[in-house]
């Protein structure tokens, strides 16, 4: 295919730092639209963002990719792009947020009457363990 029979036009496309000037395949949505490898290279799709460390940060997309999966009858689909400029870091690392979950579940296990952790995940509507549900703390007691 002649790239020439694409239509592309210039457009400027700013990344939150930089003003670039690009050719896009046209608009959706008001957004330019670019093939692999046509858009600047401060844009990133949110899986690309992800796999350098960083999150999109509540920002808007600023452009789109267009894309053609591998397999001929999948149709063309487009991606949000974002600017690296505005990512931000994702938050922790992945061992912080292993800890997280794991303290996230800890707390599900830990009874609100006799406040211990007793091994098994309570009841999400009463929060109580079973011996404090049944008064058989009181038994052993
Ligand atoms: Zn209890």
């Amino acid at each position: 295919m002649n790239p020439r029979n694409r239509k592309q036009r210039p457009v400027t496309v700013f990344d939150g730092h930089t003003h670039h000037v690009a050719l896009c395949r046209g608009f959706r949505d008001g957004l330019p639209m670019f093939g692999w490898g046509e858009g600047p290279s401060t844009l990133l799709t949110e899986s690309q963002l992800s796999s350098v460390g960083l999150r999109r940060n509540g920002q808007d997309p600023v452009a789109l990719l267009v894309f053609r999966h591998h397999k001929p009858y999948r149709r063309e689909e487009t991606t949000e792009l974002f600017s690296v400029e505005r990512a931000a870091p994702k938050r922790g690392t992945l061992a912080q947020r292993r800890a997280k979950v794991q303290e996230a579940l800890r707390v599900r296990r830990i009874c609100v009457e006799c406040r211990q952790d007793v091994g098994y995940y309570v009841p999400t509507s009463t929060r109580v363990c079973w011996q404090c549900e049944s008064g058989t703390w009181e038994v052993a007691a």
